[in-house]
């Protein structure tokens, strides 16, 4: 029986070898500390992305997207903080 839980990934991210900062941007080819590339990492899974990675500053228009499919894994108080950044960032 596959116990394995079933964890939607999504290929706007992925993860290199590095204990803290592991999730990347697809538009990063490598790892600058573990030299990790891209094309050989696996997808980042969506409750392992970080606000901070949300906000990186390439390709905006698919954050929404993302944050869409993030509102399940974060808590009320990351999302009130990822809302205050974005329009922080549009003042
Ligand atoms: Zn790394």
């Amino acid at each position: 029986m596959n116990t394995l839980l079933t964890i939607e990934t999504t290929p706007l991210f992925w993860d290199c070898e590095c204990n803290d900062n592991y999730v990347h941007h697809y538009t990063e080819q490598a790892c600058s500390s573990c030299g990790c590339e891209r094309n050989e990492s696996p997808d980042s899974r969506l409750n392992e992305i970080g606000i901070d990675d949300i906000l990186h500053p390439h390709t905006p228009e698919r954050n929404a997207h993302i944050l869409q499919k993030l509102i399940d894994f974060i808590s009320e108080e990351q999302m009130t903080m990822f809302v205050q950044k974005i329009i922080s960032e549009e003042q």
